[in-house]
């Protein structure tokens, strides 16, 4: 390896991309680092997932700006792959690339009148009241009684909450104002949430649902005999802890008396939807009562002939994230992640591709917390680094930021940098701070640029 640094860049401004960040620039060799993120603001869900009622996890930002501090860091924003520069361009431009871009849509559950007005993909909902531009058109009517939401992940839990917070308790987030005031004059009166497999299964996360204990407005209610364990069940409860606690709090759900809160939450479980019901709009979801099968290991749920109408009129389908393929780049469709072996990603012939890297969701799917990304990424930046020191990714000297911003100036691209996010992130907490909230979000395309563009243009 030389002296000169090793130019990277790293696509993608979410926790994967700023861990993949920070493993490069503290590595034991000069490494220059460009985030490239197609919005011109970053964290990614840090920003637009995680739910605003969650400020805790929400201040792993702060690890995010220290790596952004870091000498040899540029913030390349509101530059996307694939229409303003393209995977062949950061090939030429860099002397590595890794792609850390996330999921980017939602599996669907392919039943009947999945699309109707009135269901919607959580993903669409959670980008909304976080303040996602791409979003913030969609016409949310929450003027229904019963919401349903399908699922029994962490998102699904979002959601649910979400639905179930009172104007006090959304008033000190950073939910978006119309998010805001949908939700309070919402008639919401029940919410209930499917699972398909047991509450053994739950793919959900103990803290997470011990928080609908605490809700000021909403009751929650668990029927104890869906609590019963078949055996297979009960034999997964004791060896895993997190099954454990999650089976004691919804036992204490179940044991508890509704006080008459305004909201009730309701956890179903070992049913599925199979149809969605309405003429222009959600009227009701069909749902099919499960039988829990173990096969080899693993509980499935098996279809009886019981079914039950749950009348609704709205319904979120919070059954996972699927990533999408990058133009001319391999992925793995059954999965949705990039081909790659341990982040190396690999062309057709299973061979790694030179140089060319994956971190984060779009490598190992979208599975864990925000931290699970940090050991992910850094299992990724060691491959580089590995390949760097064994000559397989080399500098090359026409690999310079300025024959980047040559190409993004040639391209008519105004790119936001990040002193350009940092103008942006000051109007936020300036229109917040008078309200007691952490931020007001920028939400539009138009007045994110114009935020940025007086400080853009000067550097
Ligand atoms: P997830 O954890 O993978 O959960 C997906 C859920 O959808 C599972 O319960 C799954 O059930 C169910 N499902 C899949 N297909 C279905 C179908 N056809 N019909 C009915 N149910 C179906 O995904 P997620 O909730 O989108 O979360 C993604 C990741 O982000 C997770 O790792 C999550 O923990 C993380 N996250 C964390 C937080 C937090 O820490 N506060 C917040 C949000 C998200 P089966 O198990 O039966 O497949």
């Amino acid at each position: 390896m030389t002296d000169a640094p090793l130019r990277v860049a790293v696509v993608g401004s979410g926790p994967a991309g700023f861990y993949a960040a920070g493993a490069l620039l503290d590595a034991d060799v000069p490494v220059e680092v460009d985030m490239i993120e197609r919005l011109p603001t970053p964290w990614g869900l840090v920003r637009l997932g995680v739910a605003p009622d969650h400020p805790k996890l929400k201040s792993v930002s702060r690890a995010f700006e220290r790596i952004a501090d870091k000498p040899g860091f540029r913030f390349l924003g509101h530059v996307e792959i694939g229409r303003d520069l393209h995977h062949e361009d950061l090939v030429r431009l860099y002397d590595a690339v890794v792609y850390a871009v996330g999921a980017q849509t939602d599996r669907r559950l392919g039943i009947p009148g999945e699309d109707l007005r009135g269901s919607w993909s959580a993903f669409e909902f959670v980008a909304w009241y976080n303040g996602h531009p791409d979003f913030q058109e969609l016409p949310f009517e929450l003027d229904v009684e019963r919401a349903v939401v399908v699922g029994n992940g962490n998102v699904a839990l979002d959601v649910a909450r979400m639905l179930a917070l009172t104007a006090e308790e959304l008033a000190p987030t950073d939910t978006t104002d119309p998010a805001i005031e949908a939700i309070r004059s919402a008639p919401i009166a029940e919410i209930v949430v499917l699972g398909r497999r047991g509450p053994a299964q739950a793919a959900f996360t103990p803290p997470e649902l011990a928080e609908f204990g605490d809700l000021g407005g909403a009751d929650v209610v668990v029927d104890p005999v869906e609590l019963e364990l078949d055996a297979a069940s009960a034999a997964h409860v004791e060896s895993d802890t997190r099954a454990q606690r999650n089976m004691d709090i919804l036992a204490g759900f179940a044991s508890g008396k509704p006080t008459g809160k305004a909201k009730t939450v309701r956890f179903r479980f070992a049913v599925s939807p199979v149809a969605i019901h309405g003429d222009d709009r959600v009227e009701a979801v069909e749902i099919v009562h499960n039988r829990l099968e173990d096969r080899e290991g693993r509980v499935v749920a098996v279809p009886t002939d019981e079914r039950e109408t749950i009348p609704c009129g709205l319904v979120f389908r919070s059954v996972g994230y699927h990533g999408v393929a990058l133009p001319g780049l391999p992925f793995d469709e059954a999965r949705g992640t990039m081909r790659n072996d341990c982040g190396r990603v690999l062309d057709d012939a299973g061979q790694p591709l030179g140089g060319v890297y994956c971190a984060g969701w779009i490598k190992r799917g979208p599975t864990g917390i925000i931290g699970t990304n940090k050991k992910d990424a850094m299992e990724t930046v060691q491959l580089l680094l590995e390949d760097a020191r064994a000559g397989r990714v080399t500098h090359n000297e026409s690999t310079t930021a300025v024959a980047v911003d040559a190409l993004l100036d040639e391209r008519g691209v105004r790119r936001v940098v990040y002193a350009g996010w940092l103008a942006i992130d000051r109007l936020e907490r300036a229109r917040g701070e008078p309200l007691g909230r952490p931020r007001v979000k920028v939400v539009t395309w138009d007045e994110l640029r114009e935020a940025a563009q007086a400080v853009a243009a000067e550097t």
